[in-house]
């Protein structure tokens, strides 16, 4: 098919849920992706957070295609390796005890609202359980991961959400106190808010609704799939903070495009959940996990961490100077790898500029570029990633 033939039939066959650019990937090579036409584009976005490790990574594409040959499918009613050699790596990198493996991050947030909500009932009979969860959050789009994600747009037509969802402010430790009663079972929030516009968490609101949490029973369940796996400088953005959830959610680029996704939790919370309370068909079979397992003995090979604390320092005074440069540039936030330009005005036209001039960025909240490359990231590409920035800054 040529390319006008691929978009043409995707238009007539595919559930219209995304409006896509006019561009068909092809291929693609470390930092750089190219489209049909042989046209190149530097990769800013990483499949949205997802390709960590570069496109084309040889060691990575030989350990999946050698599970491939060997054995991609079983069923969780018998053990396999790769699923262990994973589990033991991101238990390990995350400091948390058990891990359940899923297929998406939308996936891993239902799971850990089952095991909050189990654990409580465990604790206290409760059928009745309520969660917090945050203004302007993303968690997935299945009925559980909608129902605490703080978009009224994305809920509106497919209500009743379940019930039992409260919503606070980010960052505003007071509005959680507020809807804390009897009920909650859990708080959950992004560690760094992602789709919501790039916000990190203070300091005062992680630790002070661990404290919170920790005073009245309550489980702590951070969501890392965006933030987590490398992007902000440590394994996990929660490390940089000095506290701990006792439910963590992990996706995007643990297994860097095989689909998997993860939810964790300390020994304690673990047990609630017994044989014939959760399961999952394809979740941590073979395949998946052996390209998750390589991603982690890879970040540890090539140093991936240490490339991410040098090049992040680089991308943000690069960006601050946009900022003082040109006047509807308003702001940078984020960590390590995860970063948001906040402009004053709508970052889709600036987007599809980049595009033609073979940047591909996207955007989050409604004013917000945001920038999360794969971690393997050079200073040239900063550079490069600029200019090219700039270009449609400028047009
Ligand atoms: C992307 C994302 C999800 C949903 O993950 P999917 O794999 O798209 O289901 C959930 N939470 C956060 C923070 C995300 O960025």
């Amino acid at each position: 098919m040529d390319t006008k033939q691929i978009i043409e039939t995707a238009e007539e066959k595919l559930i219209h849920t995304y409006n896509r650019y006019q561009i068909v990937l092809d291929k693609g090579e470390g930092v750089r992706l190219y489209d049909t036409d042989g046209k190149e584009y530097l990769d800013f976005g990483a499949g949205i957070a997802v390709f960590a490790l570069g496109y084309n990574n040889k060691e990575y594409n030989d350990a999946v295609k050698a599970q491939v040959d060997k054995l991609i499918h079983t069923s969780n009613y018998f053990y396999n390796e790769p699923a262990v050699m994973a589990a033991s790596a991101l238990t390990k990198a995350s400091g948390m005890d058990r891990v359940f493996f899923t297929n998406s991050g939308t996936e891993s947030v239902e799971g850990a609202i089952k095991l909050a909500k189990k654990y409580a009932y465990l604790k206290t009979g409760r059928t009745d359980s309520e969660i917090i969860a945050m203004e302007h959050s993303f968690h997935g789009r299945s009925m559980g991961a909608l129902a605490v994600t703080g978009n009224k747009h994305y809920q509106e037509a497919f209500g009743p959400m379940i019930p039992g969802i409260k919503f606070a402010k980010y960052n505003n430790l007071e509005s959680v106190k507020e809807l804390v009663n009897d009920k909650t079972c859990a708080i959950i929030f992004e560690t760094v808010q992602g789709e919501g516009g790039i916000y990190p968490a203070s300091k005062e609101f992680i630790e002070g609704v661990r404290k919170l949490c920790d005073e009245k029973g309550i489980l702590l369940i951070l969501d890392e799939i965006q933030c987590g796996m490398g992007r902000t400088g440590t394994m996990f953005a929660f490390q940089q903070y000095g506290v701990k959830p006792d439910i963590l959610t992990v996706a995007k680029a643990l297994g860097c495009g095989v689909p998997i996704g993860a939810f964790l939790a300390t020994e304690n919370v673990a047990k609630a959940l017994v044989p014939g309370d959760h399961g999952t068909t394809y979740g941590g079979n073979p395949l998946a996990c052996a390209a998750a397992a390589k991603v982690f003995e890879l970040f540890d090979k090539n140093k991936v961490l240490d490339n991410v604390k040098s090049v992040s320092k680089y991308l943000e005074d690069r960006l601050d100077e946009l900022v003082n440069q040109y006047e509807f540039v308003s702001e940078r936030r984020g960590l390590g790898l995860m970063q948001g330009l906040e402009l004053t005005i709508s970052p889709k036209d600036i987007i599809a500029r980049a595009l033609d001039n073979g940047l591909i960025l996207f955007s989050a909240g409604t004013n917000v570029i945001r920038l999360v490359p794969p971690l393997v990231i050079t200073e040239k590409d900063v550079d490069e990633m600029i200019l090219k920035l700039k270009k449609s800054f400028e047009e």
